[in-house]
């Protein structure tokens, strides 16, 4: 097969770890992205309110993401992530204040859900059992598979729905939420250690993929927003981005790593989820700085995880469509309200704050929009999708996006 040349539209993460891992095949690949930065939803920046640099929202991996854990190794950013050293996820109730901590055991058999010190405060093993039901959950949502009104589905169950799909659990797809479990919880441990960004998402992310594409002369062309497609009989022959059409040769390829709005403008015929979420982040300047990176899950309250880093807690609001309608100052009191009880801060008064709402943070993750995910390849034969929101099997997070981002770099190398 002869080596044309590939052309990534978007450097989200998707776009970035299908360049990077062309890159590395040493395949000649070149980025376009609309946007003056690259990382997409996924992106650290300088706040002046808060005089410090921030993530555009908080971003939980899991230490069985794979797919995102390699992405890492391959830009040389692998201990770029950071957590506590063992499986372990603390929660607070607010509505009793009751505090536990669920720690998975080492091994596949999950033992913890046995034992009372491991597993959530009022529940009993067999609450966890039920999860089995996810893998033949069909077109189920999570409450109808799991939903029997007591504890271990309002503190275990539904947190984790909200936090993976980012959809109201009596909304989001149960079969969404078992290759996440699959992955993570039923290898054991060792796959659930929680992880974020030590320093930011960019850092982590972003900024060692372009320094490695740079290194290998991939350009990324920031700015320059891909207006059109020309299509001629099964294949893509050019590319509109302002200016002269770039044409696009016999072997050459086409990445269309861009949200499913985009994409949909772009390619005639393709069907995309057409609902999306939302999600409030609010950021907090402490009075001090805290040593160690800690997170938190909040279950009874407005904020629903908690995450500290040096001198700033950072709270994420999933499914937050409806609390993205308030103003920014009432939904920082709603939150600050609930960051001065869950870090024992006494009456300490709003301080420094920054609200970011990503209206569009992910598609709606339920049965009837996960059916309108499309593959990774389309209609014409050098012209490929990625994106977290094409079928990849899991929810729309890095892991998908990474793993969606390969998928096209695999089949685009033939
Ligand atoms: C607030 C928030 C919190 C999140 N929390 C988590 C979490 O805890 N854990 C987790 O795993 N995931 C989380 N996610 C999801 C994760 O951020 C996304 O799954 C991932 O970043 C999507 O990457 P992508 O490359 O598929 O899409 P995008 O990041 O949307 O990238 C698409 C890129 O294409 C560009 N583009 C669009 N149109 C064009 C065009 N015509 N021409 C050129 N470029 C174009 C865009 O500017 C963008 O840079 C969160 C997302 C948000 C918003």
């Amino acid at each position: 097969m002869t080596a044309g040349r590939f052309f990534v539209i978007g450097a989200g993460v998707a776009g970035l770890a299908c360049a990077v891992r062309l890159a590395l095949a040493g395949r000649p690949v070149t980025v376009f992205e609309a946007a003056g930065h690259a990382g997409g939803r996924c992106r650290s920046f300088h706040d002046a309110a808060l005089d410090r640099r921030i993530d555009n929202g908080n971003h939980l991996l899991l230490s069985g993401n794979r797919s995102a854990q390699a992405y890492l190794a391959d830009i040389g950013a692998a201990d770029s992530l950071a957590g506590p050293g063992e499986a372990a996820f603390p929660f607070l109730d607010l509505v009793d204040g009751t505090r536990w901590t669920v720690r998975p055991n080492h091994g596949r058999l999950p033992w913890w859900i046995l034992s009372p010190h491991r597993r959530v405060a009022g529940t009993r093993a067999a609450d966890y059992l039920r999860g089995l039901r996810l893998a033949r959950a069909g077109d189920a949502t999570v409450a109808g598979c799991l939903d029997d009104g007591g504890a271990a589905y309002r503190r275990f169950w539904e947190p984790l729905a909200v936090a993976a799909l980012n959809t109201a659990a009596d909304e989001a797809a149960a079969a969404l939420l078992w290759p996440v479990l699959r992955e993570t919880f039923g290898r054991g441990a060792a796959a659930c250690r929680p992880l974020i960004a030590r320093e930011g998402l960019s850092e982590s992310f972003v900024d060692p993929a372009l320094a490695l594409l740079a290194e290998r002369q991939c350009p990324v062309h920031l700015n320059r927003r891909l207006r059109a497609l020309t299509f001629d009989g099964d294949r893509v022959t050019a590319l509109d981005l302002g200016g002269d059409p770039l044409s696009v040769g016999a072997d050459d390829r086409v990445v269309l790593a861009v949200p499913p709005a985009a994409a949909a403008d772009l390619v005639p015929g393709l069907t995309v989820p057409d609902g999306s979420r939302a999600i409030v982040n609010g950021h907090f300047r402490l009075p001090a700085r805290r040593e160690s990176l800690s997170f938190l899950g909040v279950v009874g309250g407005t904020a629903q995880w908690l995450f500290v880093r040096g001198d700033v807690v950072s709270a994420t609001v999933s499914a937050a469509d409806a609390l993205a309608e308030a103003p920014a100052s009432a939904i920082a009191e709603a939150i600050w309200h609930d960051i001065v009880r869950a870090l024992d801060l006494g009456n300490a008064p709003l301080p420094a704050h920054r609200i970011v709402k990503e209206r569009r943070a992910t598609f709606a993750q339920t049965p009837a929009q996960s059916a309108r995910r499309p593959g990774p390849r389309t209609a014409w034969s050098n012209l490929l999708l990625a994106g977290d929101w094409t079928d990849t099997g899991l929810p729309a997070t890095i892991e998908g996006s990474v793993r969606s981002g390969h998928t096209a770099a695999d089949a685009g190398r033939g």
